[in-house]
């Protein structure tokens, strides 16, 4: 009896692959905020003097300066979506 053939060709891969050594699940801390990257596009943003953790991406963000200047300017960035688009050394 011969059971050994069939242990190859299971190797896990396509995780979330860290680009530029950019880790998910990990706190950055960007000046007066921390960066919290649950995906590639999806971080929790956590302000100094906030009690709650904001939700950002990289064009939207939850906090009132984001939804007050984005109606006027649709390509407005808050401070949040900046510190994001730092960790992930966009723009
Ligand atoms: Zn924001």
């Amino acid at each position: 009896m011969d059971n050994n053939s069939k242990n190859r060709g299971h190797t896990a891969k396509s995780q979330n692959v860290p680009i530029n050594s950019i880790a998910v699940n990990t706190p950055y801390e960007v000046g007066d905020l921390v960066v919290y990257l649950a995906t590639l596009e999806l971080a929790y943003v956590i302000d100094y003097d906030c009690r709650y953790e904001l939700v950002t991406t990289l064009t939207t963000c939850d906090c009132c300066t984001f939804r007050f200047r984005s109606r006027r300017d649709a390509n407005f960035q808050c401070r949040h979506i900046i510190a994001m688009r730092s960790v992930l050394k966009i723009d």
